[in-house]
């Protein structure tokens, strides 16, 4: 899906300066190319505040401990306190809920766009708490809001955060998928995601879009309070080491991995903007096969002048129950495509008994799970390969 040794070929000279900089002062933990990046993500998403974390997984659990300390002076949610998120995610949101001390409530998505469906999260709200079963006895109570901008999209962010003031929510950006997107408010100003919700959480997770040589995330946020609680939380716990007010993790974004991540940075807005041509040139050679589904352009406008999609996926639906047939049509010709996801998250062991569905069941997410597909999107893949894949699948369309 992915060619990050060419990439690396690619920005080879200001990563390898990099790595040797690191060798040279040795300072491993916490040194400067972690406060310099910080600094830069912070100035890049539009935000007061930047942590690095060891992983995007590390940075969703560092907030919502801190939102708990902060907002109910206890070290856990408890497993009355909903947190409202998607099915349709990477497993790791709905983990961190959990292992915040909290419960997920998952909302279904809307189909069109993958993400969170506004609707039913209001409708939940209002309903709220008759007929959430099946937890029927518990004092529930909704306390915040975690939506994930899904593939590289994000979600309707003005309604989101409307509803949340509405109801005295805290919202949570999952933006592991989304580095770089921009949401254009009603007034037509537009911001990055993770500077609009009380937190957002970043991946750098190799195969992000910007990825590093290993783990790491980082934490946006304009709250001063939240930043001093996860900055006491990546670090033990405490002030230092021999004042721990706070049970704590080892969760430092390592020196290192933010050396290479701040030459990596440069690149970003370049990339995703060849990830937006690719995505073009798969456009224009599948709309017409009935049976595809393709994402919607943009919530806002056409691609690829705006950035409100960085495509960190390009995931089409198959209709008809053919996608594993065309999955394996396009590995035979030497194509590799991904699933994401094949599972809900409310179907996974992990989740039952510990989890609420919104309204009972999850429709859409039952049925996308068995319909999409990712198709590769390589900044640096030629024009060429993408007429291969878009051939390949027109091919098993004639056949
Ligand atoms: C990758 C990802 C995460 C977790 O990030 P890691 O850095 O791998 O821990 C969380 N949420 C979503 C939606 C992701 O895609």
């Amino acid at each position: 899906m992915l060619d990050l040794k060419s990439e690396y070929l690619y920005m080879k000279s200001d990563i390898d300066a990099a790595i040797a900089a690191c060798l040279e002062h040795q300072q491993w933990i916490l040194g400067p190319e972690v406060r310099e990046f910080e600094e830069k993500i912070a100035e890049y998403i539009g935000v007061k505040h930047c942590i690095g974390t060891s992983s995007g997984t590390d940075a969703l659990v560092l907030v919502l401990r801190a939102l708990a300390i902060k907002t109910k002076g206890e070290e856990y949610f408890n497993r009355n306190d909903l947190i409202i998120t998607t099915p349709f995610t990477f497993t790791a949101t709905g983990d961190a809920i959990l292992r915040a001390g909290a419960t997920p409530l998952f909302v279904d998505i809307d189909p069109a766009t993958y993400n969170i469906d506004l609707k039913q999260i209001r409708s939940c709200l209002e309903s709220f708490p008759h007929g959430l079963s099946p937890i029927a006895h518990c004092p529930f109570r909704i306390l915040g809001i975690l939506p994930v901008h899904l593939y590289g999209r994000s979600c309707q962010m003005d309604e989101i955060m409307s509803i949340a003031h509405e109801y005295g929510l805290f919202v949570v950006e999952d933006c592991a998928q989304a580095f770089g997107t921009e949401w254009q408010k009603a007034n037509g100003e537009r911001q990055k995601v993770g500077s609009i919700g009380t937190a957002g959480c970043l991946s750098f997770f190799p195969s992000k879009n910007l990825g590093g040589f290993g783990d790491a995330g980082a934490i946006t946020t304009n709250d001063n309070k939240l930043v001093g609680l996860i900055r006491m939380l990546i670090k033990h716990g405490g002030k230092d080491k021999y004042n721990v007010a706070h049970i704590g993790y080892n969760a430092r974004l390592d020196t290192l991995h933010a050396a290479i991540l701040l030459a990596k940075l440069k690149y970003v807005d370049e990339f995703n903007i060849r990830r937006q041509y690719i995505v073009q040139l798969y456009t224009e050679g599948l709309k017409d096969i009935p049976g595809i589904v393709l994402p919607l352009a943009s919530c806002l406008s056409p691609i690829p002048n705006n950035s409100s999609h960085v495509f960190h996926q390009f995931t089409l639906r198959i209709l008809n129950g053919k996608r594993d047939a065309l999955q394996r049509y396009l590995k035979g010709s030497g194509i590799d495509s991904m699933i994401y996801y094949p599972v809900p998250l409310h179907k996974m062991k992990v989740f039952s008994g510990r989890c609420v569905l919104y309204g009972g069941q999850l429709v859409s997410s039952e049925i996308v799970v068995e319909e999409v597909l990712s198709l590769p999107v390589e900044p640096l893949y030629s024009e060429d390969l993408i007429i291969e894949v878009v051939k390949a699948i027109r091919e098993y369309y004639i056949n």
